[in-house]
């Protein structure tokens, strides 16, 4: 049997002269235009992506394939969460006040092109255990961090024996509580979740996984096998989907993948609304459809599957929730609210109390 790498190494398309060859050059009338879009940003789109493209320009497609419209750089952002300004060492970043993002490897098995993190990701190949050495020492003087986000790229594609390396690393900071780990590895790459990889993350709970799927059509039934193993290792699993215009600014599309999260056991975490990223100014949809997707999935299907919208503010503010407007009035008398449906209810405040006077 082919290994997850050999799969990854042979069977990606990994150059614009290969994703040509495979959909035909008729795709790409402006293809020397196009090359210097795809200068600006690693590519590569994994077997599993490729066999799920269905015609050009689908929302597939559109997540992966380099688009001429990658140049209109326009008000976007080389790093618009300011990431880099809130790292203390390299590879960490401590937004919040118990919780750090740890970077651990800068490749993933395909490239997003509305990837926030483009100005990293992608090149070297590794990053050392030597090099990950200040991170650590940073974690392990932070007793204030109790929850560390291994994220990258992708940290499952580093190999199993250094997955068990940064974890035992880890577990053996007595403040941190939780590991999270970011990972599109079950949607990009199934064959990556390995019983192995499973045996080894399992000895070191709580661990937490939150994945990365955008569309339906990516909960292939190699994924939610590959899902269903990380849940059988007792993972809790969630997914943060990023809103993304022809991919998922749909009422229907959204639901359908909250549904179908929830049925391979994937509890919907966050849909983030598209970063102010340069080059990723076509994936932006106005905020209002984020809202009115909200507004489609409160009430009228499972609570499980409504996740939090947010906004990860340019700057680096961190995530900021929005919700469509339920309240219609708030006094100190009661509080006017409308159900999911349009309808009005009236819900009363306590009786207000008295300040009790003493002596
Ligand atoms: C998203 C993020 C976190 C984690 O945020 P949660 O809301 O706890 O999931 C932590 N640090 C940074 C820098 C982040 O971007």
């Amino acid at each position: 049997m082919q290994s997850w790498q050999e799969l990854l190494r042979k069977k990606s398309l990994a150059s614009l002269d290969a994703l040509v060859a495979k959909f035909g050059p008729e795709q790409f009338p402006d293809l020397e235009r196009l090359r210097q879009a795809a200068l600006n940003f690693e590519f590569r789109i994994s077997p599993a992506m490729v066999d799920l493209i269905k015609s050009p320009g689908d929302p597939i497609w559109r997540q992966y394939v380099p688009d001429l419209q990658e140049l209109e750089v326009g008000d976007g952002l080389v790093d618009s969460l300011a990431e880099d300004a809130h790292s203390p060492v390299p590879n960490i970043t401590h937004r919040y006040p118990d919780r750090a993002l740890f970077l651990v490897s800068p490749v993933c098995a395909s490239y997003c092109r509305f990837c926030t993190r483009r100005r990293k990701v992608g090149d070297p190949e590794k990053i050392s255990m030597r090099e990950l050495e200040s991170a650590f020492r940073y974690l392990e003087a932070h007793s204030e961090i109790r929850d560390v986000i291994m994220s990258g790229g992708d940290p499952l594609l580093l190999s199993d024996r250094r997955i068990d390396e940064l974890c035992r690393r880890l577990r053996a900071i007595p403040h941190l509580e939780i590991i999270r780990i970011g990972s599109r590895v079950p949607c990009h790459l199934p064959e990556r979740v390995t019983p192995e990889l499973c045996g080894i993350l399992r000895r070191y709970h709580p661990l937490y996984i939150n994945t990365h799927f955008n569309h339906p059509d990516e909960l292939t039934p190699a994924a939610v096998e590959a899902l269903g193993r990380l849940a059988d290792a007792g993972i809790p699993l969630g997914c943060q989907t990023v809103l993304l215009k022809g991919v998922n600014d749909d009422v229907a599309v959204m639901k359908l993948l909250m549904q179908k999260l929830l049925a391979a056991r994937v509890r919907p975490y966050y849909i983030y609304m598209c970063d102010q990223v340069a080059g990723a100014e076509h994936f932006r949809t106005t905020v209002e459809k984020g809202l009115e997707i909200i507004r489609a999935l409160r009430g009228w299907t499972s609570g499980l599957a409504v996740p939090h919208f947010v906004i990860d503010a340019p700057g680096g503010g961190g995530k900021i929730p929005l919700l469509p407007e339920y309240v219609e009035s708030l006094t100190d008398d009661a509080v006017v609210l409308r159900n999911y449906a349009g309808r009005r209810y009236v819900y009363r405040q306590p009786a207000r109390q008295e300040p009790i006077l003493v002596g």
